[in-house]
């Protein structure tokens, strides 16, 4: 084919070049127009649904030194998947162009994130001279909103919601223009054409010339503005202001979750908080998530907000508007919390602010519409690496390879709490953004909203649903209810199974594996609630190789909101006498009593391996929490002490081997616990004792497994692991006895990973159905 063309022009020849991968909304279209000029070459380039489309004329040196740049000189945002060139008949055209997309239909949709202002746009932003000098709306092709103000696909600016904004000459011209840096950037802007501030306050409206500087007025005067975002509104206010930090939180009604901060530069981090290397990379990235840092002792933060963490999470502005306010705000810490009440998902409609009544003192809002809700996201840095703990902003909607292929387009439905799904088609898979936790109402009608978004912007329609074992999510009866309306293809998966095959995806893993799973809640085979798990296996099947024994929790779901109980059961397990705790002191003689019966009478007490569980009945055998707020609560303020003090030795535990199956059984664990606690010992050092304990727990049982299978990869999985302390201390320990050991890099541990676990499972399943078939 290719020389058939070639003889009937010699030295003109021409090529296709279809591309696949993040190459919408992040410059490609003028790269390549930059690219093919400089080196002759005539044709177009132009997006469509899958990417882009490229065709290039000219001598064939030229094209192939196009496709060979084409793929290792560009932009850092850009990222390829695939090529695929096709010879085609020369057309004799005199210039490169860049055309208007076209509407494939077909293919997997690839969108940019998020990108946070770049340096470019930053120097002209504080740049008087410049025409947008102060303007909050700057952007370029390298920079700006992408996926929140993306209506439909592909990504034009007349699918964007700056569709109604007509630019200007001026803006037109850049533009037009391939040599400048607004060629073909969709979201451009100037103080001529673009989006305009507005200050809401009760009873006025004011200029948009003053919002800003109103706004901060307000900020320094201890008042609480909301704040128009990229995903949302954040709820703003002085950190360092104890005073209406705790007005904030009694407003918003959120008790003890800690809210984040944001401060205007690395250095303004490294003022409250230990930062290392690869921390501030986190901060300064163009994802600019939340990072959880190492706070400093003196750090000017007000104890309301974190209150008891040792960790407080900082960000860095990442939208003109907010480094407009932090530049005029010089040296300011700045609370910077989701716009919602309590668990309600953020607000991002200007419709929606009633929603928020009563919180701020001022709305600070622009007439550029947010489309798709997104909050920011969260990393902590574990033993050098970034560890996800919430995946949204800047980072969704980036895309994975799966091992495998599916057999058909499926949607993973996630879990119940941090829920967020994911779109697969072939390889590619496209997890979503966080989505919040679905015991809310208004969180799980925009889950329902984001999941038809998703399907509409990346053109999928699933053939097929995945969701979790547990009947009673919320994610589990949507996928029921749509598969029986539509008959499409649906299976379940095992919770802590897709925990361990998401990291699998991750790291390319085809297996075995040892999976060690631990978490707070998860539905088991066997009915009982699951959460400290080792699976053996691989992403199409496990074996359950050993867990943490089973003990009542007695009150069901009651009991996660109140550790006490987790404690009494795990006393009472260890024949430990409860009066000689401080429990005894702390709870009511008539509640402990009920406990007490519920056990006798076998009464709604589920039996649960959870290790969130135990962290919980050991946070209030030490007494540092009786009651939560939020999952994970208990664990947390667990390992804020642990981290105060060095390592010194381990708690006993025992082991019981079942069959085949290793029970770890924790009662001498709890009765050494509760010894110390007698004894005097501060809870700090229990704390410490406590996690080395669980760090001998999974290095003791892998050794067990692998010497009856011989497997030596380990993956760990589950919330816990968000856990630092024990995330660096697990992979430390089986690294020195030989265990290959893998961390999540790309989704959280916790259940916002579940759902590239739940396709990558999908995938491994057809792909052995297809060889029993072959
Ligand atoms: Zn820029
Ligand atoms: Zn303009």
């Amino acid at each position: 084919m290719l020389q058939s063309f070639e003889r009937a022009a010699t030295t003109q020849c021409r090529r296709s070049i279809t591309v696949t991968g993040v190459v919408q909304g992040v410059g490609f279209r003028p790269f390549v127009h930059r690219l093919a000029s400089r080196l002759s070459l005539c044709g177009f380039v132009k997006n469509w649904t899958g990417g882009a489309l490229i065709e290039v004329e000219g001598e064939l040196a030229a094209i192939d030194r196009f496709s060979a740049e084409l793929q290792t000189c560009q932009p850092s945002l850009i990222e390829i998947d695939g090529l695929r060139v096709a010879a085609q008949r020369p057309r004799g055209e005199a210039q490169f162009r860049i055309e208007a997309s076209e509407d494939f239909g077909a293919g997997v949709v690839v969108v940019a994130p998020d990108i946070a202002t770049c340096d470019d746009c930053l120097r002209e932003l504080f740049d008087s001279e410049d025409r947008r000098y102060r303007h909050p709306f700057i952007s370029c092709a390298h920079c700006g909103p992408r996926l929140t103000i993306m209506v439909d696909a592909p990504y034009d600016r007349a699918r964007t919601t700056m569709a109604r904004f007509a630019m200007c000459d001026a803006c037109h011209a850049e533009y037009e223009d391939p040599q400048d840096r607004r060629f073909h950037a969709q979201p451009i802007a100037c103080p001529a054409c673009g989006p305009r501030l507005q200050l809401l306050e009760p009873g006025a409206t004011s200029e948009c010339r003053d919002a800003l500087a109103r706004s901060v007025d307000a900020l320094c005067a201890g008042k609480i503005v909301a704040v128009k975002g990229i995903g949302g509104y954040h709820l703003v206010c002085d950190a360092t202001d104890d005073t209406v930090v705790r007005e904030l939180r009694r407003r918003k009604m959120r008790d003890d979750k800690p809210f984040a901060v944001m401060v205007a530069d690395v250095a303004g981090a490294d003022a409250l908080c230990e930062v290392s290397a690869v921390e501030r990379r986190a901060l300064t990235s163009p994802t600019r998530p939340v990072v959880l840092l190492r706070r400093r002792v003196d750090s000017a933060v007000a104890d309301a907000v974190a209150p008891r963490h040792t960790l407080l999470g900082v960000m860095l502005p990442y939208t003109p508007l907010q480094h407009l306010l932090l530049h005029d705000m010089p040296d300011r810490t700045l609370v910077m919390t989701s716009g919602n009440r309590s668990d309600e998902p953020i607000v991002h409609h200007d419709g929606d602010l009633k929603r928020l009544s009563g919180i701020p003192d001022f709305v600070l809002t622009h007439d550029r519409p947010i489309h798709l809700r997104c909050d920011d996201s969260v990393v902590r840095v574990v033993a050098g690496a970034v560890l996800p703990v919430r995946r949204a902003r800047g980072e969704a909607p980036r895309s994975f390879r799966l091992r495998t292929p599916l057999a058909c387009p499926t949607l993973a439905l996630g879990g119940h709490l941090k829920a967020a799904v994911a779109f697969g088609e072939g390889r590619h898979v496209v997890p979503s953004h966080h989505l919040g936790d679905l015991d809310d109402y208004q969180a799980y009608r925009a889950y329902v909203e984001a999941i038809e978004h998703y399907q509409r912007l990346f053109r999928i329609a699933p053939h097929r649903l995945v969701h979790d074992l547990h009947p009673d999510y919320a994610s589990s009866r949507y996928a029921l209810e749509r598969a029986g309306a539509t008959a499409i293809g649906i299976m379940a998966v095992q919770h802590h199974h897709a925990h361990m095959a998401s990291c699998m995806a991750e790291h390319g893993l085809a297996g075995p594996v040892i999976g060690v799973c631990f978490d707070g809640t998860g539905w088991g085979t066997d009915g009982a609630i699951w959460g400290g798990e080792f699976l053996l296996g691989d992403d199409r099947d496990v074996r359950r190789a050993g867990h943490l024994d089973y003990v009542a929790m007695p009150g069901g779901e009651t009991a996660i909101r109140e550790p006490w109980r987790m404690a009494l059961a795990h006393l009472i397990h260890a024949g430990e006498p409860i009066g000689r705790t401080s429990i005894a002191r702390r709870i009511d003689a008539d509640r402990i009593g009920t406990v007490e019966k519920m056990f006798e009478r076998n009464f709604n007490a589920p039996l649960t391996s959870s290790v969130g569980r135990l962290f919980d009945a050991v946070a209030a055998l030490v007494g540092v929490c009786d009651h939560v707020t939020y999952e994970g609560q208990a664990a947390m303020a667990l390992e804020s002490l642990a981290s105060q003090v060095p390592p010194d030795w381990a708690y006993p535990f025992a082991l019981l081997a079942p069959g085949d199956r290793i029970v770890v059984d924790p009662r001498p664990l709890i009765r050494a616990i509760s010894a110390d606690a007698r004894d005097g010992i501060v809870p700090a050092i229990i704390a410490r004792r406590f996690h080395s304990t669980l760090v001998d727990i999974v290095a003791t049982v892998c050794d067990r497994v692998r010497a009856v299978s011989g497997v030596t990869a380990v993956v760990l999985s589950g919330g816990v692991f968000v856990n630092g302390i024990l995330a660096r201390d697990v992979s430390d320990q089986l690294a020195q006895r030989g265990f290959r050991v893998y961390r999540h890099q790309g989704v959280p541990p916790n259940d916002g990973g579940l759902c590239l676990g739940q396709l990558a499972i999908a995938a491994a399943r057809d792909a052995a159905a297809g060889g029993e078939a072959g």
